[in-house]
């Protein structure tokens, strides 16, 4: 771990401490840019699936004009430390940001990775879009229901 990352996780805890005080808002992250900004968020708790601490701050950090991160950490709320991305957020920091490195692992060993070592054998959305071909408008498929009213009929 670099000296920066060291700084990042105090942000990320510092935020936590300051901002995490209910059940809506108990993880904080932080991700520092490529030209040393950082950038913080808080988790949104919602039942019907609020964004993760790590989205809410590269949505600031979007929001600010931020260029690539570079580093992102997320804690835990009531001194629980470093917690490892969900799923989701893995998937999200590597579609954003491929070469992103994240910082995990327990308090006495933590170390930053590359996301790509957090999802092995990654989906990549880019690679599994299947271009349709356009063709001629499809006419005469179905047949076309006539609403009385709604157009004129050959015999008027
Ligand atoms: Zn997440």
């Amino acid at each position: 771990m670099r000296d920066t990352d060291r700084a990042l996780v105090q942000a990320a805890m510092a935020v936590a401490k300051l901002r995490c005080r209910s059940d809506n808002h108990t993880v904080a992250a932080a991700a520092r840019t490529t030209d040393g900004r950082v950038f913080s968020g808080v988790n949104v708790y919602h039942f019907t699936g609020g964004p993760c601490a790590e989205v809410v701050a590269i949505g600031a950090a979007a929001t600010q004009g931020a260029g690539d991160l570079e580093t992102i950490v997320a804690v835990g709320d009531r001194g629980r430390g470093v917690i490892p991305p969900c799923g989701r957020c893995r998937q999200v920091l590597l579609d954003y940001f491929p070469s992103i490195r994240v910082i995990v692992g327990p308090p006495d060993a933590l170390r930053a990775v590359p996301v790509t070592d957090l999802l092995p054998e990654t989906y990549v959305w880019s690679d599994h879009q299947v271009e349709v071909p356009v063709g001629p408008p499809r006419t005469g498929v179905w047949p076309m229901p006539v609403v009385p009213g709604s157009r004129q009929s050959a015999e008027d």
